[in-house]
């Protein structure tokens, strides 16, 4: 895409998630956007940084190492956001300021040990199944609690809230559900006041339901095609 039809998509998605902010009597600023680069160049990328994407989500380990090398002399923030497996723990923490896919005991256990050898606190959300299919990732929403609890106990993570992503519907209003369970476990295990667990975040909210992610809570909406265009 042209870097003046990327600037005025950006510009757009912005708009739309401030107007969606004061519709619903929040503050604009308390909403940010993820820009989703994912299988994007990084020349388009950086186009994207140029227009003012300053915090990107990425899915893919490699494919993001490849890119944030490349752009490193921009002053953004890398957010992960695929799915990710213990093995690659050692490369995310490396990269990512965020991950917000954390799901289980064992990939946590491991991004703390490599987020230890590296002297670093790594930022994370935890990943809930609201939807309950079986082929998404995510805790379950009953036992995001306990794993919780048992994440806070790790010195180099710190636990920043939440993210889901529902199933896809043609008409969003349906994903509204998952969203206000997703803030009201937020709330109930922010009300627990968990040592080293801040939960503020609630990343939620894609291209085709950001509007309505941000009406029930949504700090971080993450966002690719409406910024990018249709992926190949
Ligand atoms: C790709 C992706 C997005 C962006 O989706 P769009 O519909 O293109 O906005 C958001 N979140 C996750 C986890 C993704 O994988």
């Amino acid at each position: 895409m042209e870097s003046e039809a990327l600037k005025k998509r950006l510009s757009n998605v912005k708009e739309r998630i401030k107007k969606a902010a004061i519709d619903c009597g929040r503050d604009p600023d308390t909403v940010r956007l993820v820009a989703v680069s994912k299988t994007m160049p990084k020349d388009t990328v950086r186009e994207a940084i140029k227009a003012g994407a300053d915090i990107l989500g990425e899915n893919y380990i490699q494919e993001a190492g490849d890119k944030i090398n490349a752009l490193s002399s921009y002053p953004v923030s890398w957010h992960f956001i695929g799915h990710l497996q213990s093995n690659k723990a050692k490369y995310a923490v490396k990269l990512f300021d965020m991950i917000h896919t954390v799901d289980s005991l064992k990939l946590a256990k491991e991004l703390n040990k490599q987020a230890k050898k590296i002297n670093k606190i790594q930022k994370i959300l935890i990943q809930v199944n609201i939807s309950m299919e079986s082929t998404k990732s995510g805790v379950h929403e009953e036992d995001a609690q306990k794993l919780i609890k048992e994440i806070s106990l790790f010195e180099n993570l710190s636990i920043k809230g939440l993210m889901t992503m529902p199933p896809f519907f043609n008409n969003p209003e349906k994903a509204m559900p998952y969203f206000s369970t997703l803030r009201e476990l937020r709330d109930k295990i922010r009300n627990e006041a968990i040592k080293n667990v801040k939960m503020q975040e609630l990343s939620m909210g894609m291209t085709g339901d950001f509007e309505v992610a941000i009406k029930e809570g949504a700090t971080l909406v993450r966002i690719g095609t409406a910024i990018f265009g249709e992926r190949n």
